[in-house]
């Protein structure tokens, strides 16, 4: 960055330094020229006041040869009005052609004064004339030679490449300490406190997005590090009591009547495990996923319909009765993780619900996008904990949890499927009342 600044800076300044030099040359030379049509012209009219003006003759040839003497940068010609050349301060006049084709001569005649410019390529001049006709007829003609702008710029090009190599030097070291000043508040950023950086406004929004980024990362690996802290204390567990009551058997330690209990025990704690497995490979491949890659068509009241047979029969065992409300409405997403949102949460209002209670799902449109709510009459969550439910193994009542056969994931599983399909997820709950989870599917957009 601070090679790109340099380097434009000085090309801007390089590429305005010698515009500048030009347009100063222009303006010089137009200015130079304007110079000399004025001088000549005022040249002419001085000497024709030393000319006899109504008669112009040998005696006025004599003034003008005197004049010319006394030595001049200027060229004067007398030309009569016929366009023979009577006398020139350079040449023969003798020998030169007739005049009248000159412009400046054409013009004098018709209009009592004529002025032209011609350029002289082999000498590189342009040549300046002023012509003035008099009472008689004649005309003096004034000229003088100045040098092409081409020519006034090759004389003084070793003078400029001097100037524009001294101001460049300076340059360097001009721009050189600014780039440093406009990098030194960015070099200084402290990237371990970017929100304090003392920066240009023009940044930071940019350095907010690196903030909030690092913090969102920050945040995200301390939930994988208390995620793989909480796996393997969950898993620790079940596994200790399988290895408890299998040491007991295997040592003779436990009478003949307890190996057939034992034995359950050890079944229940495997299904545990294995409970706790599948969700957490559950969890880990969703965590892979930020979007659903071929979203299809899916009837909420179908899909609720299909859950609330699945379960149906471990619900009558407790002699929960369940219920499906509402109209079909379609949303866009993975029918297999819809499937499995509604399964966690049918199978919670389940799981704490109280027995002969009862479970109400509801799918239909409301203004905001497709809903699906879950409703029971179960123990409810106290308010303080119902932010935290869909934290990874969070559980209000680990105990209670453990014998329904939860795992603490579910809902992060519910969560995780909510926010691939551009959903919303909010608990209405009382303690000793019951539960309403409401999903709110807005259309789906992917990477939203
Ligand atoms: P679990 O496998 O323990 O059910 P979840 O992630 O599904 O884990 O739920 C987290 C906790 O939220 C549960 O342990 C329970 O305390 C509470 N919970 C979830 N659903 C309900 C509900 N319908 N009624 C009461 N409590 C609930």
């Amino acid at each position: 960055m601070r090679k790109i600044i340099y380097r434009n800076l000085c090309l801007l300044i390089s590429a305005a330094v010698v515009f500048t030099t030009v347009l100063i040359f222009w303006v010089y030379y137009v200015q130079f020229s304007r110079n000399i049509e004025y001088d000549i012209k005022t040249e002419a009219e001085v000497i024709t006041n030393y000319l006899d003006t109504e008669d112009t003759g040998q005696n006025d040839i004599d003034i003008l040869k005197k004049m010319c003497a006394a030595g001049t940068s200027l060229r004067i010609t007398l030309i009569s009005g016929s366009g023979e050349v009577l006398y020139d301060s350079t040449a023969n006049a003798a020998e030169m052609e007739n005049h009248l084709e000159r412009p400046e001569i054409d013009d004098a005649i018709r209009n009592g004064f004529g002025e032209s410019v011609r350029s002289s390529e082999t000498m590189g001049t342009k040549v300046y004339y002023y012509a003035l006709r008099m009472h008689s007829g004649s005309i003096l003609r004034v000229a003088k030679a100045a040098d092409s702008i081409f020519k006034t710029v090759i004389s003084v090009i070793p003078f400029l490449i001097g100037i524009v190599a001294a101001v460049l030097v300076v340059l360097f070291f001009v721009v050189n300490s600014l780039t440093r000043r406009i990098m030194r508040p960015v070099n200084d950023i402290d990237l371990e406190h970017l929100s304090e950086a003392q920066v240009y406004d023009e940044l930071k929004p940019f350095l907010k997005r690196i903030d909030d980024n690092n913090k969102e990362k920050e945040m995200a690996e301390k939930i994988r590090r208390e995620f793989s802290a909480n796996v393997s204390h969950e898993l620790k567990t079940p596994l200790t009591s399988i290895s408890g009551y299998a040491q007991m058997i295997n040592n003779g330690m436990a009478r003949d009547e307890d190996i057939r209990s034992f034995g359950e025990k050890i079944e229940r704690e495997a299904e545990r495990l294995i409970l706790l497995i599948n969700d957490i490979i559950r969890l880990s491949n969703l965590d892979e996923t930020d979007g659903i890659d071929e979203p299809e068509p899916i009837d909420l009241y179908e899909a609720a319909q299909s859950v609330l047979l699945s379960i149906n029969d471990s619900a009558k065992k407790r002699g929960i009765r369940m219920f499906l409300g509402g109209q079909s409405v379609n949303i866009s997403g993975n029918r297999t993780l819809i499937g499995e949102l509604i399964y966690n949460l049918v199978d919670n209002a389940v799981k704490y619900n109280k027995d002969g209670g009862k479970i109400t799902v509801t799918t239909g449109e409301t203004a905001e996008g497709a809903v699906l709510a879950v409703s029971d009459t179960g123990i409810g969550i106290p308010e303080e904990e119902q932010e935290r439910i869909f934290e990874r193994f969070y559980r209000v009542d680990k105990s209670h949890s453990q014998t329904v056969g939860g795992t603490g994931l579910g809902l992060s599983i519910v969560k995780h499927i909510v926010l691939c399909h551009n959903a919303a997820i909010k608990v209405k709950s009382k303690p000793g009342k019951g539960t309403e989870i409401t999903v709110v599917f807005k259309p789906y957009k992917k990477g939203d």
